[in-house]
């Protein structure tokens, strides 16, 4: 390929668009070939940034929310307005296939921006009385000033939007980082800004590498808070960069999630939603599927048709629209992703489908693609690294309980506590179960479904805090509690 045929970004820094002396090679994983060159920022441009971001504050916060709702609705209406664009980039940088980018990521990022400017005229804060001291308490809450984000690869503009807008609706500014595998669409969205009415250095991306621009927005001392969505392990260093400063943290982290199957569950429907929620986006939703406990008296009739739906699940080139998944993000992934299917088998499990044995169909162009059908896997110990690490790729397993109790020991089993699914007709039970599982979120005979306004976000290794409508909103603010005596 010729140079100047690479999509070549640049930083969005003051309302301005700011080349970068350096690049990263961003990879289409459809071709495996590199199409993109995205800039490579360190602690020069992360700090123009927060400059930018900082002049900007000032104006921003001291606009009313019903202003600043005004101009997130705009950018949704723009991003609406562009959504085919979107979605075809989102398909190229991410490997996911059109079909998906266009019904889910690029829908969602653009009513983020809705749900917020909604969402943040609807606030209330508290008061307390105490006459015996002549004193009214009432609590203010104010933004806390430049929001650092942070954002991973697998649903790029979905994940970034989630946090860009809950922190600008609160009068916060912010400097974001996406992740360097898939910077596309948000560099897209900085194109939209002026017209939305977003004032200059209320929205910056510096785009880069974790372990530079990431760690430099993280070490900012002039960032007092940081969304970070991605893995426990990065969650870890930064936990570490930003204890001296004291930062407020939002972390969102992976998951292992479980699916507890019932003996009464309507299995249909059951094997229908935990096929897609094993394997939709390629695996890679910190929230999907990955290990299927179901009860014995079923055990051998769901693996059967649990098998026959998975192979039903098409994996092939991302435009064609009879695909369900498209291409892993990157050569290194894919290859992690297959040490799991290896793994498993030297242990001595059963892979009943997907990864060497049903191979995706491809055309000449895509063979080099990061493709790998949708995998399932019997017979694996709960204590083997397949049951216990995240994967992040098409792949679950499936295993025999018999009861309660036994279910929900192992649904907790692990060090994650993200999402878990109870597929169940007893409403008893399904009350029972979800009081017990360590997990920050629990559907019920569906999966995926989300009302923003209620609470996200995992438990142990799986995260700190929770994003959603309040809770957003908390985290994106100081609250302050203010008592005057008469
Ligand atoms: P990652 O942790 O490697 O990277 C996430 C982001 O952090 C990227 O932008 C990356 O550049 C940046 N980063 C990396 N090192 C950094 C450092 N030292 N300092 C600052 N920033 C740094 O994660 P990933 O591979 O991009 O994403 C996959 C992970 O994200 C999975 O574990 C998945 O479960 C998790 N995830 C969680 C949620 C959730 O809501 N809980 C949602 C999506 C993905």
């Amino acid at each position: 390929m010729e140079k100047n045929t690479f999509l070549i970004l640049e930083n969005f820094i003051g309302g301005k668009f700011v080349p970068c002396p350096a690049h990263i090679d961003s990879y289409d994983p459809s071709t495996g070939e590199v199409y993109c060159k995205v800039p490579d920022s360190g602690e020069e441009e992360v700090d123009a940034a927060v400059q930018a971001a900082k002049e900007a504050f000032p104006g921003w916060s001291a606009r009313s929310p019903d202003q600043r709702a005004q101009v997130l609705n705009k950018l949704a209406d723009l991003i609406e307005g562009h959504l085919e664009e979107f979605a075809q980039a989102e398909s190229r940088d991410q490997g996911k296939t059109v079909t998906f980018a266009r019904t889910v990521d690029i829908p969602r990022s653009a009513y983020n921006f809705r749900f917020f400017a909604s969402s943040v005229l609807h606030h209330t804060t508290d008061c307390h009385q105490m006459d015996h001291v002549g004193c009214l308490n009432y609590t203010v809450r104010c933004p806390v000033g430049v929001a650092g984000l942070i954002s991973p690869w697998n649903l790029p503009l979905y994940l970034l939007t989630w946090k860009i807008a809950p922190a600008i609706a609160a009068g916060n500014t912010v400097v974001a980082k996406p992740s360097e595998m898939s910077s596309v669409t948000a560099w897209m969205m900085c194109k939209l800004m002026q017209e939305a009415g977003v004032p200059s250095g209320v929205v910056n991306i510096v785009f880069g590498l974790g372990s530079r621009a990431g760690d430099a927005l993280v070490g900012h001392p002039e960032v007092p808070l940081i969304s970070f969505t991605g893995s426990t392990a990065t969650a870890r260093h930064i936990t570490e960069r930003s204890a001296p400063y004291c930062k407020k943290l939002s972390l969102e982290l992976g998951g292992k999630n479980p699916a507890l199957v019932f003996a009464d569950a309507d299995l249909d429907r059951c094997i229908e939603t935990t096929v897609r929620s094993s394997f939709s986006n390629q695996g890679e939703i910190c929230l999907c599927t990955s290990r299927i406990y179901v009860e014995r008296s079923i055990y051998a009739t769901f693996l059967e048709k649990f098998v026959a739906a998975a192979r039903k699940w098409k994996t092939g080139v991302p435009s064609d629209p009879c695909n369900k998944n498209g291409a892993l993000i990157s050569k290194e992934h894919l290859e992690k992703v297959r040490s799991f299917v290896a793994l498993a088998k030297s242990e001595g499990a059963t892979v009943h489908c997907g990864e060497g044995i049903n191979h995706p169909d491809l055309p000449k162009r895509n063979i080099n693609g990061y493709f790998m059908a949708a995998t399932v896997i019997s017979g694996v110990a709960d204590s083997s690294r397949v049951m216990q690490d995240e994967i992040f790729g098409p792949v679950t397993c499936v295993s025999p309980f018999d009861g309660e109790d036994e279910a929900v020991a192992k649904a907790n089993g692990v060090r994650y506590g993200l999402a878990a699914t109870v597929w169940s007709r007893d409403v008893g039970k399904v009350h029972r179960v979800a009081r017990r599982l360590q997990t920050g979120l629990v559907w019920t005979n569906c999966w995926l479904v989300r009302d923003l306004n209620l609470p996200f976000g995992g438990m142990k290794n799986s995260g700190v805090g929770r994003e959603g409508g309040r809770d957003s909103y908390h985290f994106f603010t100081e609250v302050k509690t203010v008592t005057i005596q008469h």
